[in-house]
């Protein structure tokens, strides 16, 4: 037996110790795209002290080196940049340009992890006495446990690998098992452009055996998470018990605030754009639509006309605006949300219902006259669903938005300065985008309030996660 997706422990692609695997499906289709194996415990084990290694190899690369190998990731990431992409529609289901986005949006982020791993530096703080002086110096923190999830797999992994090499760690992954190519992908990509091959270990299998091995073995200094909240805490309490620091990048339930000021024709344009990429699971997407009075009936009927109009299908066909959901788990979650809200009295203005048998597609789906108690106002729908709620009281709206545990991101449409000014200040989020939509670019650091995460990503920050000081006194 040969596994189609194999662990990557210190460079050798395998099998797991025991020879388990998991099959892989398309989303499109159900059909399976190959298997995926399973590590043990011993996997595992062997993982993190290869790593361990690895960790004391890389850190020893000068950080300018350590750049250059970066960005000659990056550049290998764009030339295999059809292949990737396409490992990744297969795998996630989403349409082959936002693919295509997704490995650009990955190989910055690897390139911005070098090029700021060319700018670590100490500093030199004056003493008491003339004579003396305090150095602080970075350092890598130890070997990195990055979780990542299935949504934007690429990506959201290149940010981790980028922070942790950039600083100088080792990183043992666990992508989600669901969608393994194209961080074995981004794996690939490192290991020709230089990392060492002990510095890198990818793994699959079981999610709670491996990230509670892996948060207690000593090697590993440092917890990195994005999935959902529920996981994170879990994740969170367990690194708190082994005393090792957490970054957390967690689910997100977006309000989005469209004033009577604006267009209401061309807000719907770029909020359905927004709502319905990566058919709506994606942590940063809008989810919550508080539309003033005055423009709710044009802005619902243009929003309900365009999402009407999109066209679902296969990511790998050409015409396709919207693809399947990635696991049927999401399906039933989102057919569930659809029918509670239903059930108390909300309106279905279009969707509302699954396509077909095969494959997990789901209609693009807008609910209107949605009542306060239906459970899509308080859980993250992550799939194809926008509420409408309309309103005239702004700060009774306020109140709504900010009420629910997540503060990840949020939107406001007006072209009212003051107004402006007025909602961002209010609103209890992380990142709020003003007239347009939100991505979270390599540049610019990026998390999440209240229960939505710990720590950012991204930005001059990048590396600070992944490193840790040591205060030298010299007399
Ligand atoms: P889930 O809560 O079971 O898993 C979420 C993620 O955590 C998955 O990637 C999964 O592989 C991983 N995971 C689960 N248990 C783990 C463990 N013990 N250790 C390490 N990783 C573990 O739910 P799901 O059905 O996979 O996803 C649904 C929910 O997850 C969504 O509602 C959304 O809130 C959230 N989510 C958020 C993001 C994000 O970008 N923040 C990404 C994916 C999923």
């Amino acid at each position: 037996m040969s596994s189609m997706f194999r662990l990557l422990i210190g460079g050798r692609h395998r099998e797991g110790s025991r020879l388990d695997a998991a099959a892989v499906h398309n989303p499109a289709t159900g059909e399976c795209i190959g298997d995926v194996a399973c590590a043990t415990v011993d996997d595992v084990d062997e993982a993190v002290a290869l790593a361990a290694h690895g960790l004391a190899v890389w850190r020893a690369v000068p950080p300018w080196e350590r750049g250059r190998i970066l960005g000659h990731a990056a550049d290998l990431l764009r030339r295999d940049a059809d292949r990737i992409a396409r490992t990744l529609t297969l795998e996630q289901g989403k349409p082959l340009a936002e693919a295509h986005e997704e490995v650009e949006r990955a190989a910055d982020f690897i390139e911005w992890g070098g090029e700021q791993a060319r700018r670590i530096s100490g500093r030199v703080v004056p003493g008491r006495h003339a004579s003396q002086r305090v150095e602080i110096q970075p350092h890598p923190i130890g070997v990195v446990a990055a979780f990542t999830p299935w949504n934007v797999p690429l990506a959201l992994a290149a940010k981790k690998f980028a922070g942790a090499l950039g600083a100088g760690c080792a990183i043992v992954c666990k992508p989600s098992q669901e969608t393994p190519g194209c961080v074995l992908a981004l794996a690939q990509a490192l290991l020709e452009a230089g990392v060492p091959a002990q510095a890198i270990a990818i793994l699959f299998g079981d999610a709670g055996m491996i990230s509670q091995r892996l948060i207690d073995a000593r090697a590993v200094g440092k917890i990195t998470f994005t999935g959902s909240i529920a996981v994170g805490k879990q994740l969170a309490a367990a690194a708190g018990a082994a005393m090792k620091p957490v970054t957390m990048e967690l689910g997100g339930h977006a309000p989005v605030i469209v004033c009577g000021d604006v267009d209401p024709e061309r807000a719907a344009d770029v909020l359905v754009a927004a709502k319905y990429k990566n058919a709506g699971q994606i942590c940063l997407c809008p989810s919550r639509f508080f539309v003033e009075a005055r423009i709710a009936e044009r802005f619902t009927a243009r929003f309900v006309a365009h999402a009407a109009a999109l066209r679902v299908g296969d990511g790998l066909a050409p015409a396709t605006q919207m693809g399947p959901l990635a696991n049927a788990r999401r399906l039933e979650a989102v057919a569930q949300l659809v029918d509670d809200a239903r059930s108390r009295g909300a309106e279905v203005a279009t969707g509302g219902r699954r396509l077909g048998t095969r494959g997990n597609f789901y209609a693009p789906t807008v609910l209107t006259r949605v009542p306060a108690q239906a459970a899509v106002l308080d859980e993250e729908p992550f799939g194809p669903l926008a509420p409408i709620l309309p309103f005239s009281d702004e700060a009774e709206m306020l109140s709504c938005a900010n009420r629910i545990e997540f503060g990840l991101s949020a939107y406001v449409f007006t072209h009212d300065a003051q107004r402006q000014r007025r909602l961002v200040d209010a609103l209890e989020y992380g990142a709020v985008a003003i007239n347009g939509a939100l991505v979270h670019q390599a540049e610019a650091p990026l998390g999440g309030w209240k229960e939505s995460g710990i720590g950012t990503e991204g930005g001059i920050e990048i590396l600070e996660p992944y490193q840790t000081t040591k205060h030298l006194a010299l007399d």
